[in-house]
């Protein structure tokens, strides 16, 4: 089935508006994101991209008004719960790095990066899988003395939270 690229639905927008204030301000009036629905994942080197960012080559920015184009799958997407959803645009928006002094965009790669059966036959052996199962850990704790059934679906969505930032990738611009 050939892909088809759509125009994102409010909800993408929104939460991507509502996200960029909370958590990536330096960005807002600087750097220019458009969103695209791809009609279907992709599947690559072994996993499914749920989305993809890239910077929009300098030959193409005198007919576009974005400086990055961000797509996401919308096969998976509506899968996705609302809190996966936050984490997935979340996700796509810290690989922009904005140097406000030099007026410099660049995208940046993963903190985490690691191979299920690494983290399986050793646990977590370098500073940054240290980091995640302690922030894991004290993400569990306040939910959890309060409600269980919230426990368990925010658990189940910071495991899928590091399925997604091992699922997608930076394309480089040209
Ligand atoms: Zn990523």
């Amino acid at each position: 089935m050939s892909i088809i690229w759509s125009e994102v639905s409010t909800d993408v927008i929104d939460r991507a508006e509502k996200i960029m204030r909370r958590h990536h301000s330096e960005l807002l009036g600087e750097v220019s994101i458009g969103f695209v629905f791809r009609s279907q994942a992709v599947f690559s080197m072994g996993k499914l991209v749920l989305a993809k960012i890239a910077k929009v080559p300098p030959k193409l920015m005198p007919f576009m008004k974005y400086d990055l184009i961000v797509w996401i799958a919308e096969d998976q997407y509506s899968k996705l719960s609302s809190e996966q959803r936050d984490a997935l645009i979340d996700h796509e928006l810290c690989h922009i790095e904005y140097d406000s002094v030099d007026e410099k965009l660049s995208l940046v790669g993963h903190d985490i990066e690691e191979f299920h059966e690494i983290i399986a036959r050793y646990g977590a052996w370098n500073s940054s899988l240290q980091y995640l199962t302690t922030h894991a850990e004290q993400l569990q704790l306040p939910i959890s003395s309060k409600n269980t059934d919230n426990a368990e679906a925010l658990v189940g969505s910071v495991a899928d939270g590091l399925e997604i930032s091992m699922m997608d990738s930076v394309e480089a611009g040209s």
